[in-house]
């Protein structure tokens, strides 16, 4: 017999109003295996959804289907096959993009990135944790990949009480592989670089700000140089800044690798270095803001946007009249409105007039669910100083 959960009054009309997870204050009390698929009823026993169980996580239930449909191999290579059809219709010029966002795609909790040949996955909830050994049958049937690694390392897995390991699940994987995005060839540490190895998130937003750089521009949180690399040959003087020096080794490697030559790369906290530049009377026609989550949870608000505030006033000051600003924010605990309301606060502090140039998202391969703004995670503000 499947197993089956009921849920409250106020969890049946999270499911209607389309949200994808269900928290365990809104699951009557159920016994079943970690990670099953289990059958969603509301009062009566109206079927409302099928979904992954997780006997650990806040998040108790991710709606998988609202049909009564059963979820056997054919459903999931269906769903797989829809998330593959989407990135070709996409177009993207680049050899590494995100395959499947998890729920973007309603395989919730499960990651897939191609880099090249490879294909690097994550399982973040049971349920996927338990699907991934037919999951990696599908995906070297569809994509016919030289390896396939598992870059379970998150820490979100402990909160699911899986271990975090890193494993070859198909083929050969080697640690580093090269990949092309448009123009630029860049090299990616599957095994141990950020997230599964590259920020893909930001490419179609390096291709935005190509259009607006010129001049001197400075890169902060450069990591390896996702927007570096391909700003550089729009302008005289790319300045890279990152406080890892893994990361500023890779962004100098993959510059020569490219024949660039004008982007300098400097090892430094950006909260230090900007000000230290604006002390020194140093000006900038373009800079990218593209810090890393300073909210990781929702206790970490206020300072995450002091943080931010801070870093855009900066930014502000340094840039000469008619310059942009792009700048980010991939905390989903702050929200498009919230991020809109600190770069505003920064702009008056710093006595600037700034005007919207675009409000962009995380690429077109994370894809943003409606009515699920958790799934709507990266902002990326292009901004003109004006004056
Ligand atoms: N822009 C990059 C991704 C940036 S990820 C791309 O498009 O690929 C965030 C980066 O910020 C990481 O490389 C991290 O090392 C760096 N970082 C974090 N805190 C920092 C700080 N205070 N000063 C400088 N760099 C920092």
């Amino acid at each position: 017999m499947e197993p089956t959960i009921s849920v409250s009054a106020r969890g049946e009309e999270r499911i209607r109003n389309g949200h994808l997870w269900v928290y365990q204050a809104d699951v009557a009390r159920a016994r079943t295996e970690p990670g099953a698929v289990v059958r969603v009823v509301g009062a009566g026993g109206r079927f409302l959804a099928r979904a992954f169980f997780s006997d650990r996580s806040q998040i108790t239930l991710r709606i998988l289907t609202h049909l009564d449909v059963p979820i056997d191999r054919r459903f999931w290579r269906s769903r797989l096959e829809q998330a593959f059809a989407f990135r070709q219709r996409l177009g993207i010029d680049a050899t590494a993009y995100r395959l499947v966002h998890g729920e973007g795609d309603l395989i919730p909790s499960l990651v897939v990135d191609r880099y090249g040949d490879y294909l690097v996955v994550q399982a973040l909830s049971q349920g996927t944790d338990r699907l991934l050994p037919e999951i990696t049958e599908l995906l070297v049937e569809l994509g016919r990949p030289k390896g396939i690694l598992a870059r379970n390392d998150p820490r979100v897995r402990l909160l699911e009480g899986l271990e975090q390991s890193v494993a070859v699940l198909h083929g050969v994987v080697p640690d580093t592989t090269t990949v092309r995005e448009g123009r630029i060839e860049y090299d990616v540490d599957m095994r141990h670089g950020q997230k599964t190895g590259a920020f893909l998130d930001q490419r179609e937003n390096r291709q935005a700000a190509a259009q607006y750089v010129s001049g001197r521009t400075l890169d902060c949180f450069s990591y390896a140089g996702g927007f570096a690399l391909q700003l550089a040959r729009h302008v005289d003087e790319l300045h890279a800044l990152d406080i890892s020096e893994d990361a500023a080794a890779m962004l100098t490697r993959n510059a020569a690798r490219n024949g660039i030559s004008n982007i300098e790369v400097r090892t430094t906290n950006v909260f230090d270095e900007l000000r230290t530049l604006d002390r020194t009377g140093k000006r900038f026609d373009a800079v990218v803001l593209d810090p890393p989550a300073f909210a990781k949870s929702k206790a970490a608000i206020p300072k995450a946007l002091s943080g931010y505030k801070e870093i855009n006033l900066r930014a502000l000051k340094l840039l000469n009249a008619g310059g942009f600003l792009i700048t980010c924010s991939c905390s989903y605990h702050v929200n498009e409105a919230a991020f809109g309301e600190v770069i505003f606060d920064a702009a008056l502090d710093a006595g600037v007039e700034v005007s919207v140039v675009e409000k962009r998202m995380q690429g077109r391969d994370h894809p943003v669910v409606l009515g699920m703004p958790e799934t709507y995670y990266l902002k990326c503000f292009i901004l003109r100083k004006l004056g």
